[in-house]
């Protein structure tokens, strides 16, 4: 026996009052727990906001215009175009002043709706419906959008109509994050001690959906067994920082080099002929490059493969790379051949993930690398020689193998000096390690006199309302985070009001208000409180003179405590915007506080070494 709809809204309603992660992963679990083989999965979407992995798709994001027509008709109990034009523009304009009052569409539909009875429908039932609704498209599809969603309200009880309200707005807001539906499936399947199983399932799949599918199958054991399977994006392996080719050799000795590109990671994956390519975020962007779709058919035909490289802009003229600023407007959905030809893209391979049947994730860098050099036909590059593209869309990234500090030095100088952000160097011996960072690739960067070069990513908390000028612009400053991934939340770290044009301020500050919650979501900590909180959503990139210690923010407390007792956190001298919202960055992409904590010891080690590198007067 399936669940009823309004048993699914009662315990969401229980889940929207609390405040700790733990007691929020409980409750989902149990949910889990009970549900049936066939509701896991579109119930792990639901939760997640989406009707199918978020790699498929985006939220709905009905327009609050439907909503309210679809609520007038319920109310008028008559087609919206069978009520008279005088009769709808008085009932949408009653509407509207209520939901400008309630602030919320979920309570607007719930109160429209208080007489109704409990509903007959099954969760099922209603993300079948769900799923026809957002399948409506082109022309009078409006009228039947408004039609169908108004039957659907018209048979459910007032607290799923509040939550199917939301969800088809694009605002379910159970404050539910990845990590606490991995939590709640650890619960589902056993207990909170296996969540690093399921964690590590889902860095395979990114499809929650589909590992709590499998644990309803076979239980946590049959986990182990899954494979990367082309069309399921691979969570990206990371890197982390040092600062000179010493520390490198002496971490990881002999190791490839390569340099730091700076443009679009992709992963394609290919099988059967179809090609599809996953941004960093496990974004599809596959009808954004065809080139790319082109030439890896060329190359597989029907083998199957997922590979990664960094996507770069080439001038057609000179043959040589575009920078970042340059390659970043082929990221768009519409006149995208045009586009391809005045700036064509050139992918450089750095990893192989898969390839026939077969998972290449567990097998050794060196491996995997040279099985690149033989797919992708690389040619063999001299460190001296300076870097070009190679010739057809798809090649090689250039590398050295070397276990000389001096050479990785050598590496380095040079392609800043070719205008490459810095270079990155790989353990030969590392597995691809989905989903995580770790030393066994690690990125060296420009890096001078103490002073933070590198910039960091920072997850909007909060923001403020401005004095004098700022006020008209609705924001005067951002209360910012990094992301703690011990503890799954963000953690405060800088209050930010600089960097922006008027205009972008106004731009964030229309869509941060969208995002406002009451009180600080359960998955953030700060003591700083800011004139408003909002969902952890929105990654900006910043740049900062230095980290500071301070007692002010949360960022690394436990870091901090930990090793001196003290209760003091991180946080940013001087820190301003260098980008609006990175659309191509999830909240957990943000900088994590394990990198401030290295950026920290890095800073004051190279400003140790500057004061010793003063000449005496
Ligand atoms: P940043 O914002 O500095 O690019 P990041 O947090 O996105 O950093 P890092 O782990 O620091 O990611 O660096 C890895 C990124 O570097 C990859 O996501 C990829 O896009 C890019 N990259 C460029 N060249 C290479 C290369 N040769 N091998 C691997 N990754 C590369």
């Amino acid at each position: 026996m399936g669940f009823c709809i309004d048993e699914i809204s009662e315990d969401f309603s229980k889940m929207e009052a609390i405040k700790g992660r733990t007691e929020l992963a409980g409750i989902l679990g149990n949910l889990f727990l009970r549900c049936d083989e066939e509701e896991i999965a579109p119930l792990v979407y639901v939760v997640q906001g989406q009707l199918s992995p978020p790699f498929r798709g985006e939220p709905m994001g009905m327009a609050s215009r439907l909503l309210i027509r679809a609520l007038s008709e319920v109310k008028a109990k008559k087609t919206f175009s069978d009520l008279n034009p005088e009769e709808a523009k008085k009932m949408e304009k009653s509407l509207d002043v209520m939901l400008a009052h309630l602030g919320d569409p979920g309570a607007l539909a719930q109160e429209v709706l208080s007489q109704n009875s409990p509903s007959r429908l099954s969760f099922l039932d209603v993300f079948r419906i769900l799923e026809r609704l957002s399948q409506m498209e082109g022309e009078g599809s409006q009228v039947d959008k408004v039609s169908e969603l108004a039957t659907l309200l018209s048979r459910l009880s007032p607290l799923s109509a509040r939550f199917v309200a939301r969800f088809v707005m694009g605002k379910l807001r159970l404050g539910v994050g990845d990590s606490t539906i991995i939590e709640a499936l650890a619960v589902s399947g056993g207990g909170r001690a296996t969540k690093s199983i399921v964690e590590k399932a889902y860095n395979i799949c990114s499809d929650l959906g589909l590992v709590g599918r499998k644990i309803k199958q076979g239980g946590l054991e049959s986990l182990s067994s899954l494979e990367p399977s082309p069309g399921f994006p691979i969570r990206v392996a990371l890197c982390e920082r040092l600062s000179s080719g010493e520390d490198i050799i002496a971490k990881i000795g002999r190791c490839s080099i390569e340099s730091k590109y700076d443009g679009f990671r992709c992963q394609i994956h290919i099988i059967a002929g179809k090609v599809e390519i996953f941004s960093r975020n496990l974004d599809s962007m596959t009808s954004m490059f065809p080139e790319i779709v082109r030439a890896t058919k060329e190359i597989f035909g029907n083998r199957s493969a997922i590979f990664e490289g960094e996507a770069l802009g080439i001038d057609p003229e000179t043959g040589t790379y575009q920078p970042f600023q340059v390659t970043i407007t082929r990221k768009r959905k519409h006149n995208v051949l045009e586009k391809s030809l005045e700036i064509p893209l050139r992918l450089l391979v750095f990893d192989l993930l898969y390839l026939d049947g077969v998972s290449w994730m567990e097998r050794p860098f060196f491996e995997r690398r040279a099985k690149v050099e033989t797919l992708f036909g690389a040619e063999k590059f001299d460190i001296l020689e300076v870097e070009r593209p190679p010739a057809g869309v798809i090649g090689s990234s250039r590398l050295i193998f070397t276990d000389e500090a001096s050479k990785v030095n050598e590496f380095f100088e040079e392609v800043v000096e070719e205008g490459f952000e810095g270079i990155i160097a790989k353990r030969l011996d590392g597995i691809y390690t989905a989903g995580s960072r770790n030393f066994n690739w690690i990125k060296l960067k420009k890096s001078y006199q103490g002073k933070i070069s590198d910039t960091l990513d920072l997850v909007i908390i909060g923001y403020y309302l401005g004095k004098g000028q700022r006020l008209k612009l609705g924001i005067g400053a951002i209360l910012a985070a990094v992301w703690d991934r011990d503890s799954k939340s963000f953690a405060s770290i800088a209050r930010i009001g600089s960097g922006l044009t008027e205009e972008k301020w106004m731009m964030l500050s229309a869509m941060l208000r969208e995002i406002v919650v009451p009180e600080r979501p359960v998955d953030v900590m700060s003591d700083v409180v800011p004139d408003f909180w909002v969902l952890p959503r929105f990654v900006v990139t910043v740049r900062a003179d230095e980290i500071s210690r301070s007692s002010m923010h949360a960022a690394g407390r436990d870091y901090l405590s930990n090793t001196e007792g003290t209760p003091e956190g991180y946080a940013l001298r001087f820190p301003r915007m260098v980008s609006f919202v990175r659309a191509d960055k999830k909240p957990e992409d943000a900088t994590e506080v394990s990198e401030i904590v290295s950026l920290f010891d890095l800073q004051r080690s190279l400003s140790q070494r500057s004061q010793r590198e003063k000449p005496s007067s």
